[in-house]
């Protein structure tokens, strides 16, 4: 047997909800079709902590992961508002998933769809924004949640969507962002994009702000090719787009690292189906695809979409996709299974056939430029209910304790809107106030002098609850404005 024919480890999780019942009739038509693979099954997610793994993520899969380094994933059921942290959010961050690739395609009029011509590919950004996870309760009425965006993540998911369009010959990238209010942080992602887009000339580039980009795609998806989004934004995209495909159950997805590569279904563990024989293990199916283009036996994975194609072409569906009249035969979990395995070997008739090709995409991050950084003032964030709540009070009495120490008070915001010097008595008020500070000589300052100004307010009874250093990066401000400012 030569090197090409062994078969290839691959770590496999069958989740929970409808997991296990899609992953059985996944594995079963990948066997049927020749695939060459040494399942390697651990257990993660709700399984994992009912037997006291307080991660969901036992040492002996992070172990195989780690030595396999390809995992095909059944969904995990995460609890919302409270409990264990999202074990699909921790394999993404902790094996280092960059990029979360969702190729979304319309197959109509064999799955009804508004969209006849849709396919394109949402490229997300998979390890940053809010998803940090980084939330706190500062105030009795305050809650906050840190949105983290950095230079080399955006950069290393902006290349790689680039790359990617240039290697399946795609011809168009549409990056989206909300960076006319997040200007420093969305305003990174969308000027990291112009640059990587100018080294990209033979590939259309725009950029449209989120809220009428998601609108656009859910119009007209044709207008789109590649796009390239932050978390949260590209999260809720791929669910989108691959509703107003035909079904969220048809979407698969990569999550590409340095390193490892993880494939599963867009959607998630559906608990109100699970066990009923009723889900569509497409998505799981087109995972799987992916990942055996991944593990180089794109031969194999072309045997299964086509016949998959064929399958949908012959109106064989599951619930989900069942409409009477131009469905011929509606078909539980297992049995769509055993018809896509019946027309192994076939192609669609209709439908254009896939052919797939395994291509390396490499993504190398220039060395960054050395900034001059210089601290210009301080963000002091009070905990205060006293004096009716009127910024007027807090205000004189504030900048007279800065004063005192050098420090000259610019502002005082509640909820980002200016409230002090010169607010409106319309403006609604929390018991959280940002307090910002600049050095009463407009000079250069130090940390030495941060603490002199919190010993300062501390000391004059007011309750700090936290600080944001106000930063200069080669002069420009590292900052935003209070709105109003
Ligand atoms: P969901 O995707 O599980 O279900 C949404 C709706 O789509 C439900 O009506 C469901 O029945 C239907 N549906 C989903 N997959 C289907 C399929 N294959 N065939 C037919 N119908 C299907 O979303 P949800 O209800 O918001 O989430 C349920 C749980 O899944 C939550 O705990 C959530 O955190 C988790 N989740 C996990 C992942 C993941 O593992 N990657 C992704 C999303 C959600």
């Amino acid at each position: 047997m030569d090197a090409s024919q062994s078969p290839i480890p691959v770590v496999v999780a069958e989740g929970d909800g409808i997991g296990p019942e899609i992953t059985r009739a996944t594995l079963r038509i990948l066997d049927a079709a020749g695939a060459r693979i040494d399942w390697k099954p651990v257990v993660l997610g709700q399984v994992a902590y009912e037997r006291g793994v307080a991660t969901g993520v036992p040492d002996d899969a992070w172990n195989l992961l780690r030595r396999h380094r390809v995992l095909l994933k059944g969904p995990i059921t995460t609890p919302q508002g409270g409990g264990y942290k999202s074990v699909n959010v921790t394999l993404r961050k902790s094996l280092g998933l960059f990029a979360n690739v969702r190729e979304t395609k319309s197959y109509g009029p064999y799955v009804p769809t508004h969209h006849d011509n849709m396919n394109l590919v949402i490229v997300r950004e998979n390890e940053e924004d809010l998803y940090a996870g980084i939330e706190h309760r500062q105030t009795r009425e305050v809650t906050q949640s840190l949105k983290l965006i950095t230079r080399p993540g955006s950069e290393r998911i902006v290349r790689f969507a680039f790359a990617y369009a240039r290697a399946y010959g795609r011809r168009k990238v549409t990056c989206m962002t909300k960076d006319n209010i997040m200007k420093v942080t969305d305003g990174l992602f969308h000027r990291t994009f112009d640059a990587v887009a100018a080294e990209y000339p033979d590939i259309e580039a725009e950029h449209l702000i989120i809220d009428i980009g998601a609108a656009r795609l859910a119009d007209t998806p044709d207008r789109f090719d590649v796009v390239v989004t932050l978390n949260l934004y590209g999260d809720i995209l791929s669910d989108i787009v691959s509703q107003i495909a035909g079904s969220v159950g048809l979407g698969g997805s990569a999550n590409v690292g340095d390193r490892v590569a993880m494939f599963e279904a867009v959607h998630g563990s559906a608990p109100d189906i699970a066990g009923q024989d009723l889900a569509n293990p497409s998505g799981m199916l087109l995972a799987a695809v992916q990942m055996l283009v991944h593990v180089g036996q794109a031969d194999v994975a072309q045997r299964v979409a086509n016949a998959w194609l064929r399958t949908l072409e012959d109106g064989v569906h599951t619930g989900d996709l069942y409409r009477a009249g131009s469905s011929i035969e509606r078909v539980g979990t297992q049995a769509f299974a055993d018809a896509v395995i019946e027309r192994l070997g076939d192609d669609p008739l209709h439908l254009p056939p896939v052919h797939y090709r395994k291509v390396d995409l490499q993504v190398d991050l220039p060395e960054p430029p050395v900034e001059r950084k210089d601290l210009r003032g301080v963000d002091v964030f009070l905990d205060w209910r006293e004096g009716g709540r009127d910024p007027e009070v807090l205000g004189p009495a504030l900048a007279a304790t800065a004063k005192a120490v050098g420090w000259h008070l610019k502002m005082i915001t509640n909820r980002g809107v200016k409230v002090w010097p010169e607010g409106f008595a319309e403006t609604f008020c929390t018991d959280h106030w940002r307090c910002r500070f600049h050095p009463a000589d407009g000079a250069v300052t130090d940390f030495d002098a941060v603490l002199r100004l919190l010993a300062a307010v501390h000391g004059a009874g007011y309750e700090v609850i936290k600080t944001e250093q106000l930063f200069d990066f080669d002069g420009l401000p590292g900052y935003s404005l209070g709105q109003g400012e």
